[in-house]
């Protein structure tokens, strides 16, 4: 694989210099920059505007111990059990111990948390979680109020600039150190100098067909490490949510039935209205997503329908209004009042276990090089995540990165490595491979997988892949179009060479 997607002059590029860059205003991002010394001076990048991130969109809530009726013994357990056993757990005990830690820092940023009538947190449960232990904001609204916080603090210290529309292209190194990144904005390209690059980008929802992911979701920073020589690890791992509202729009991308529905009590139901989750596991409808995702891919076969439904029809209208505002709202909008009408839904893809592999401070095998969020692998979610754990680990994760970053201050080195190499000239159809490589991925790589289908993919996502490996990219979306291949061929081959079925990763011919 080439190691860069810029191929012109770099020398006449201009340069900024920073003491971290920190490419992704998630909550992973934000939440890095924040816990970072106020001495270091940041940029905090997103390849478009602060709403579009996956944490914008996060409905459901952040798992934590906070009530006296919980422990961090049970969280760590239902981590544990979600993640099919392959979770690694000197991360988890991280996760759970420092967690409730990290909600009293965003409580002291005024991160407007809902209460209970006695003025504590009000807590729910999800798929999964044998307690009451997650927290949310609005409603249903956890990820955009965090973030509206978050990104409000971040841009009153002087510290931190946060700039949107700046599109990551490369990650620079020297003497496998970072370096710096290759950004292109409005003016073009520019080099920004940096010891400490921190990869914040998200998920690779976009790969697939259909998913929650927004439409920037396509793994740039995944795979401008993995060209930097970064590991990754995991990849296989693709959690698909049980419940999307069955209806995508145009990008693929679909509007989420958060498990807290089904944790206030919502039932699923097929398209002839019987109820299919019992004997299918104890837990019933809050069973782990893998098993509830596999459930309705079952029931849709045998019913030959293209959605079950998420009945929540038992609570009052007054009482959803309240509870889920967007969720009812959004239904509204295509005619369904969810008090009186069932919801119907599918599952889609929803998050990557898998990502950059990161040791306990979010650090890479890359000196300078972090990851956080849902582009890092920290083995807290094993081969299936938990519920609301993944904000969480942006987190924990995130801070964690910020004081190994605070503690060590690496040199900058403007000695990075370029070399340009000979491309052609393509009138490739980048729309046209986008889909192909889409289709692909729900075909063989997608809820139910085979030895067969998978290798097939993996060589016709090869065979794209060396086509773009020589093109020159002219466009933003050529080079998510190469990302995206870059991804779709990282998970595939880490899917045959697993040849077991575990957790999200379901192995028909194991
Ligand atoms: C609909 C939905 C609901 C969810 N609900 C929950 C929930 O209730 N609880 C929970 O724990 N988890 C939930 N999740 C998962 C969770 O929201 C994500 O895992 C988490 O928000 C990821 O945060 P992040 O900061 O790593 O990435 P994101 O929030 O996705 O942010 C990625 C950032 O990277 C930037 N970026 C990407 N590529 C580039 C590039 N090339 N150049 C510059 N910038 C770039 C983007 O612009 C963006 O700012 C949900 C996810 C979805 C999609």
């Amino acid at each position: 694989m080439r190691r860069y997607v810029f191929n012109g002059n770099i020398e006449t590029l201009k340069r900024e210099y920073y003491d971290v860059i920190i490419v992704g205003s998630g909550i992973a991002g934000l939440y890095t920059a924040l816990n970072l010394d106020k001495k270091l001076r940041c940029a905090v990048l997103s390849k478009a505007e602060i709403e579009k991130s996956s944490s914008w969109l996060a409905q459901g809530g952040i798992a934590a111990v906070v009530s006296k009726e919980d422990k961090a013994q049970c969280h760590f357990h239902d981590t544990i059990v979600a993640g099919a056993g392959l979770c690694d757990e000197e991360s988890v005990k991280v996760l759970v111990n420092e967690g409730p830690g990290d909600i009293q820092q965003l409580m002291a940023m005024n991160v407007p948390f809902d209460l209970s009538e006695e003025g504590d947190l009000h807590i729910t449960r999800e798929g999964g979680h044998t307690r009451n232990r997650i927290v949310h904001c609005g409603g249903d609204a956890t990820g955009r109020e965090t973030v509206k916080t978050l990104a409000a603090i971040a841009s009153t210290r002087s510290n931190i600039s946060l700039l949107e529309n700046v599109f990551l292209s490369d990650i620079l190194t020297s003497q496998d150190k970072a370096a710096g990144v290759i950004v292109a904005d409005k003016d073009g390209y520019k080099v920004m100098v940096s010891p400490n690059v921190v990869i914040s980008t998200g998920g690779i929802g976009q790969v697939y067909a259909h998913t929650t992911n927004p439409i920037g979701a396509t793994g740039d920073g995944i795979a401008a490490a993995l060209r930097a020589g970064a590991n990754v690890r995991n990849m296989e791992f693709i959690q698909f949510h049980p419940t999307a509202f069955y209806k995508p729009d145009e990008s693929g991308q679909s509007f989420l039935i958060s498990e807290a529905v089904r944790g206030e009590g919502g039932i699923l139901r097929n398209i002839q209205g019987e109820c299919f989750m019992k004997g299918k596991h104890p837990m019933k409808d809050l069973a782990p997503r893998d098993i509830v995702t596999r459930a309705i891919a079952e029931e849709m076969i045998k019913t030959n329908g293209k959605y079950v439904f998420v009945d929540i029809t038992s609570k009052s209208e007054e009482f959803l209004v309240k509870r889920f505002p967007t969720i009812f709202n959004e239904c509204k909008k295509h005619g369904i009042n969810i008090s009186k009408q069932w919801i119907p839904v599918y599952p889609v893809q929803h998050y990557l276990m898998g990502g950059i592999a990161v040791n306990l401070h979010s650090m890479t095998n890359i000196k300078g090089l972090y990851v956080t969020g849902e582009s890092s692998c920290t083995g807290v979610h094993g081969a299936n995540r938990l519920a609301s754990n993944s904000l969480l680990e942006c987190m924990v994760f995130g801070r964690r990165c910020a004081q190994h970053i605070n503690k060590n201050k690496h040199e900058a080195s403007y000695d990075y490595k370029f070399q340009n190499i000979t491309v052609e000239n393509s009138n490739l159809d980048i729309t046209h491979l986008k889909k192909t490589i889409k289709h692909i991925m729900v075909q063989k790589g997608g809820i139910a997988r085979n030895g067969t289908g998978l290798r097939e993919g993996l060589e016709q996502v090869g065979g794209i892949l060396n086509d773009l490996n020589i093109i020159e990219f002219k466009t933003r979306e050529s080079i998510e179009l190469f990302n995206i291949a870059i991804i779709a061929g990282a998970i595939l081959e880490a899917a045959v060479a697993r040849n077991s079925n575990v957790g999200a990763h379901f192995r028909m011919d194991a």
